[in-house]
């Protein structure tokens, strides 16, 4: 099974380069997904929706003869445009500046942090909604972003792209705060900039696997099956898929009156969510039958243990979980974190598990969204571990009652 565990981690990583919303990738990967689970006696679904794929050919910025270094930020429409410069730092300038018809230079304060994407239902900031909302009031034709070192910023992206957005339509390109500072000096000259990016339009679906007599009373598996625009997403999220996977191939012969579900999700790291959303549409008003959301991300890190926390669930499924995992020593119970599908559960009042790696931090500041996230971090074995303690736990769960 650990030999399984690496084969599956090639295909999704390095078979299919990238699994990023929108790509042939993408789709190759939700379709091995299907297909397994299937072979293991699933009934399967692939509910589609829209998208958008990007791409982008080079972006060319200069200056009274000056060239900068600059990148299109991911899902930005092109632009081939001659205007003069306009600089700004925090809120209050924005609100000041005329920019309309000019490119304008966000850097320092204002620049400080990635923006939520302007349709992102989950969690967006006011602070955030007023940048964007008086950017596009004030149309100016194109964005640079100078962008700092940010600590806290996953993967420690440097420079980071300050808008990720696919409904955001002013073009935007992101550079270092060091070219920031020499473009700088061109405030209120006229600069060209020339971005070759691309939206194409797209499709992409989840995948939901069910097996168990009872769908009114089910435990739901998510693992995010798509990656970061740039990243082979090994750890992120190969890694909970391939346990999932594992878990199928486990249940082969379930005959449970449990309702189990297994979820590729597709979204997690694309700027829409649309495999989120479309989960949530579908399951409108049914989230009371789940009793039980859990969901795998970033797990199987080659450092430290694999790591589970739990989100209100009650006092006899807590037992349930804590009893079957107990029996593994290389899972803990670790800290709370937010910051994935888990979200979803938590919203809609589903008790929910999460499962993740002992190490996640270091993990998230190096590694996650960046090319070196490949299966070498992966530790195989941890996948395993995973799988026959889901095992386990589903098994209790079947014959709770
Ligand atoms: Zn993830």
């Amino acid at each position: 099974m650990i030999a399984r565990a690496d084969n599956y981690l090639q295909k999704l990583c390095v078979e299919i380069p990238s699994r990023r919303v929108g790509s042939a990738g993408n789709r190759a990967a939700t379709d091995f997904f299907a297909a397994r689970v299937a072979s293991f006696g699933f009934h399967v679904e692939t509910p589609t929706f829209e998208c958008i794929d990007w791409e982008c050919d080079g972006v060319r910025l200069s200056a009274n003869g000056a060239a900068f270094d600059a990148f299109a930020s991911p899902y930005s429409l092109g632009c081939r445009v001659s205007a003069p410069l306009v600089a700004v730092s925090t809120v209050e300038e924005l609100e000041a500046a005329e920019i309309s018809g000019a490119v304008v230079l966000l850097r320092g304060e204002i620049a400080k942090e990635q923006l939520m994407p302007k349709n992102f239902a989950f969690y967006n900031p006011d602070e955030h909604k007023q940048i964007i909302a008086l950017l596009e009031a004030k149309k100016p034709r194109a964005i640079i972003a100078a962008t700092t070192r940010n600590p806290d910023l996953v993967g420690a992206m440097y420079p980071f792209a300050l808008i990720e957005d696919g409904d955001f339509d002013i073009p935007s390109v992101f550079m270092t705060e060091d070219e920031g500072a020499r473009l700088a000096r061109y405030v209120g000259k006229l600069i060209s900039l020339e971005s070759r990016a691309a939206r194409i339009p797209s499709s992409g679906c989840n995948v939901i696997a069910r097996k168990g007599a009872r769908q009114d009373r089910r435990v739901v598996l998510f693992a995010h099956i798509d990656a970061h625009i740039g990243s082979p997403g090994a750890s992120d999220n190969a890694s909970g898929v391939v346990a999932l996977l594992l878990l199928a191939e486990l249940l082969a012969d379930y005959r449970g009156d449990l309702g189990i579900e297994i979820v590729a999700m597709n979204g997690e790291d694309y700027y829409a969510a649309s495999g989120e959303n479309q989960y949530v549409a579908r399951n409108a008003g049914k989230f009371d039958e789940i009793v039980l959301g859990i969901n795998l991300d970033d797990i199987g890190y080659h450092k430290g243990a694999v790591a589970y926390s739990l989100y209100d669930c009650p006092a006899e499924i807590a037992r349930a979980i804590r009893n079957a995992f107990s029996a593994h020593s290389d899972l803990i119970e670790g800290p709370q974190w937010y910051q994935s599908d888990h979200g979803l559960f938590l919203m809609n009042q589903v008790p929910a598990l999460a499962i993740s790696s002992e190490n996640l931090a270091e993990l998230m500041g190096e590694i996650t969204h960046t090319p070196k996230d490949r299966p070498e971090i992966v530790d195989a074995t941890k996948l395993v571990t995973a799988a026959t303690a889901l095992r386990d736990l589903l098994s209790r769960l079947n014959h709770a009652r």
